[in-house]
């Protein structure tokens, strides 16, 4: 059962005797992960300021862990804001990284402290410059990476680099900080190349600037992307940073602008396992090939990742023995909780209702995205450990 490099022997002994008292589903979230993962990106990157994205995984004693760890935060609404109040971090702390706000919240952000922005349009940065007068502005670029993220973050973010430079040109002139360039290459980046293109706009953006607008940038955003141990390889953290470190220097040198990082998955997915109870295996027909596996969580209850087949998590169960391909759906009445069809795992014959499977790396976008009661189920609870 232990094959997850993440899953220690002691780490999976821990996550089945506390289970075992507890009803499905639910999700144990092992902090020790967390804090290994937060010093191995903070110790290979150690130039860049760490903005944690909270959206990954808002559980209150994640926020407190990461808050002690010396982590900052990016939000993206007054509510995640509120949170971080509540446990008592400063506004001095975090960025609002939301590129899509009401006028009204931009005013709450600043009241509260927060004087780092990102937006890629005109309408933001107007209402920015009356609701947050003088903060420093972060214009996010459109960047590629679509085909090789596993959960893209396509075309809604970000603008063209002639439209960033005029934004930064408009952010001075309304009295703002033109600060600098950020962007996300999408979630769970199998490319590190990725960063190379970007980071080549960004840089073509300083020198244009600087050359012909007289305005010298300060900062880089990069944004997440970073990736987590899902079923397709990826290369190691210390890779990415290897490699983003390169492209750093060949552009800036010994001059380097103050580099800012948001991840999410990145930091907190490995530390998540999910626990769902099977509670329907059928075929639909007498001579069908397949078993459909019906468990206790699905699409709704937190494995939201599973649209589209994006993600795939490695999962165990405790059975061993031959196994056979199967499909795997949720409780809920509605077709889309279907979590996997054409991707396929294969999973033991020897599996009966009422087994339990271990959903390994679930910590990142499953909680925070599970339905306040879609069909009744309550959403996925988490326990952090
Ligand atoms: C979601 C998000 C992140 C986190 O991305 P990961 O791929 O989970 O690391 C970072 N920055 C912004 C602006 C985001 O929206």
């Amino acid at each position: 059962m232990n094959q997850n490099e993440n899953m220690t022997s002691e780490r999976w002994q821990k996550v089945l005797d506390i289970s075992r008292e507890k009803e499905t589903p639910f999700q144990l979230i092992l902090s020790d992960v967390i804090e290994e993962k937060y010093r191995e990106l903070n110790e290979s990157l150690p130039f860049a300021k760490i903005y944690y994205a909270m959206k990954a995984n808002p559980a209150p004693d994640i926020l407190r862990l990461l808050d002690r760890l010396g982590s900052n935060f990016d939000v993206a609404s007054v509510y995640e804001l509120r949170r971080l109040q509540e446990l008592g971090i400063s506004a001095d702390r975090m960025s609002c990284g939301n590129t899509i706000k009401k006028f009204e919240h931009i005013k709450e952000f600043y009241a509260a402290g927060i004087r780092l922005f990102v937006t890629d349009s005109e309408g933001d940065l107007r209402n920015i410059a009356k609701a947050a007068p003088g903060s420093k502005i972060m214009v996010r670029l459109m960047a590629e990476g679509a085909q090789t993220a596993d959960w893209p973050l396509s075309r809604k973010f970000g603008c063209s680099p002639d439209l960033a430079g005029d934004l930064l040109v408009l952010a001075r002139k309304l009295g703002l900080q033109p600060w600098g360039l950020s962007f996300h290459v999408g979630s769970q980046q199998r490319d590190i190349t990725a960063w190379d293109s970007a980071l080549s706009k960004v840089n073509y953006l300083f020198t244009w600037l600087a050359e012909n607008e007289d305005l010298k940038l300060s900062c880089i955003n990069m944004g997440g992307g970073f990736p987590a141990t899902y079923r397709e390889r990826t290369n190691p953290v210390q890779t990415y940073a290897e490699e983003i470190t390169r492209y750093l220097q060949e552009d800036y040198g010994d001059d380097m602008p103050e580099i800012l990082i948001e991840p999410g998955r990145s930091l907190v997915a490995d530390s998540g396992v999910l626990v769902s109870e099977i509670v329907l295996i059928s075929r639909k027909s007498r001579t069908a090939l397949e078993r459909w596996i019906y468990q206790d969580c699905g699409r709704f209850g937190g494995l939201m990742e599973t649209l589209g087949e994006a993600i795939h998590y490695p999962i165990y169960c405790e059975r061993s023995g031959p196994g056979e391909d199967v499909i795997l759906a949720g409780p809920s009445c509605d077709s889309m909780d279907t979590l996997y069809e054409d991707y396929r795992y294969e999973l033991p014959l020897s599996l009966a209702v009422g087994d339990r499977l271990y959903w390994l790396s679930t910590g990142a976008y499953t909680s925070s995205y599970s339905a306040v009661e879609f069909n009744g189920f309550p959403p996925l609870e988490t326990l952090v450990i």
